[in-house]
């Protein structure tokens, strides 16, 4: 299979206004996040939409790709470490049953990574990261420079360190993203047979769920614009162009703009935040391959850089983080691009001797704690007054700097969540955990279809 091109908008005709499209699932946003559990809710025997303009355009399509559980753990935000591993041991089975799905290979490579320091202070600071790393039993193991170099001839003589993290991984997220899309068509050889209620088990694809009035049974090219409600619950989504699709359960996966959303239950804050990041891809001439075999993640002067292999044989450079507003969107910053070029070389000499194919960049979707908001939304204001969730919400955002890794993961707890179970281990991602008051909406009564959240008022 090729490389992706380039997302653009979709050229294919959006939804007629006035027209309406009805799914078990609805999924805003066809990011990794919005493609992984579309496709989780689809192989459970659901029909499902995705609705997306721009699919694979957003942060999924700068990511590195980078499964890294053990190198991301960064202080104080060990929090996130459980579900970051509960990722890690589903993404074997997550990439053979998208192999099957799809007929197409996602680019998953489990060759180990190595974090490598320049300099005397890089090595410090990786050792007392390791410190921390094995209080939380993750294995990072030091080599010599001489047995570094035994792996990755390459690199250069002269960094002061080399640990070897055997549990990170890598996976090309552009071709994730195109194979989720053909197994969500069907294009693979296992086809979903029956429908939900035939019961779900072994089933993968596209098969008999596809939905009407969706391009290719699942995808509707275009934006939404806010949620629908019925009977205080969200009964699906208005769509930009004028459409409407309804559904059971939706699910809000469109990343940054998740908060944009028109009609979101009242008092819901979701505090999302762009981070920017520029990274770059280039190819490796032929005498040279392979630059490396395995994901190298380095510290120059305190500074991470990453050099990341791809299959076709280019490598992935990463990535800057800045918080500024850039004049537009996907700006590159050169100073960006000069900082990892300078220190990739710093690791890897042979870098200079690269071709540049592109630089890109893209905005992550960050959270004042940096993990994700994923869940379903609380209510204290019942019909009753009793606690529970907002029927037919989901949300799925916030995924900051490892939403690829936790593609598996989200996805298996949005099905999990469809299915009337709600994993304990997974309540700190409460995406109303930053709302004014820990749960303000509410329930609203009335049978009408509405554009209109409820309020407080209503109940
Ligand atoms: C430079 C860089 C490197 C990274 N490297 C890694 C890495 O190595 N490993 C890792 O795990 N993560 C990495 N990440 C983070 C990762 O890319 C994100 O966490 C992940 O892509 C988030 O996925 P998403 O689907 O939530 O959002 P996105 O990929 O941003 O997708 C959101 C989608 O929503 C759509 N959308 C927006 N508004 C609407 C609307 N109203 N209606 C319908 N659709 C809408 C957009 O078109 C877009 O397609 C990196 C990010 C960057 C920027």
């Amino acid at each position: 299979m090729g490389a992706p091109s380039n997302p653009g908008l979709l050229e294919k005709p959006s939804t007629p206004a006035g027209s309406t499209i009805q799914a078990d699932v609805a999924v805003i946003g066809g990011g990794v996040i919005g493609h992984g559990i579309a496709w989780e809710a689809q192989r459970s025997g659901r029909s499902v939409v995705l609705i997306d303009d721009a699919p694979g355009s957003g942060a999924s399509w700068a990511a590195a790709g980078m499964l890294a559980p053990v190198s991301e753990l960064h202080y104080q935000e060990e929090g996130l470490l459980e579900l970051m591993l509960d990722s890690s041991t589903r993404w074997p089975d997550f990439v053979a049953g998208l192999r099957a799905a799809s007929g197409a290979d996602p680019g998953y490579i489990t060759t180990p990574t190595l974090a490598v320091g320049a300099d005397a202070a890089d090595r410090r600071a990786l050792m007392d990261l390791r410190a921390v790393q094995q209080a939380n039993g993750l294995t990072v193991e030091p080599l010599t420079v001489r047995e570094a170099r035994q792996r990755e001839p390459l690199l250069s003589p002269a960094i002061a360190c080399a640990l070897d993290t055997p549990a990170d991984h890598q996976v090309d997220p552009r071709l994730l993203v195109d194979c989720l899309r053909r197994a969500l068509a069907g294009q693979g050889s296992c086809r979903v047979k029956g429908t939900r209620d035939e019961g779900a088990n072994g089933r993968t694809g596209g098969g008999s769920t596809a939905v009407a009035g969706a391009v290719d049974g699942y995808s509707v090219p275009d934006k939404a614009r806010g949620l629908l409600w019925q009977d205080g619950a969200v009964a699906g989504l208005r769509l930009a162009g004028g459409g409407t699709v309804l559904a059971r359960e939706t699910v809000v996966a469109n990343g940054l703009h998740a908060a944009e959303l028109e009609s979101l239950p009242e008092g819901l804050h979701l505090p999302l935040r762009p981070v920017y990041g520029d990274i770059l891809r280039l190819a490796v001439p032929r005498h040279l391959q392979p630059l490396v075999t395995s994901t190298v993640r380095g510290l120059v002067r305190g500074v991470p850089v990453y050099i990341v292999p791809r299959r076709d044989g280019t490598v992935v450079i990463g990535a800057t983080q800045r918080e500024d507003a850039p004049a537009t969107a996907h700006a590159v910053s050169a100073g960006g691009v000069y900082q990892l070029l300078r220190d990739a070389q710093v690791l890897v000499p042979a870098v200079a001797e690269l071709e540049l194919l592109e630089c890109t960049a893209r905005a992550r979707p960050g959270t004042p704690d940096n993990a994700p908001l994923l869940g379903r939304v609380p209510t204290t204001h019942g019909i009753a007054g009793q606690a529970g969730h907002v029927p037919g919400l989901i949300v799925a955002t916030g995924f900051f700097r490892h939403g690829v890794h936790l593609t598996p993961a989200a996805a298996a707890i949005c099905r999990d969540l469809l299915d009337g179970r709600e994993d304990p281990r997974w309540a700190p991602f409460n995406p109303a955990r930053f709302n004014a008051t820990p749960a303000a909406t509410t329930l609203f009564p009335t049978g009408r279809l509405s554009h209109q959240p409820p309020t407080k008022e209503s109940v």
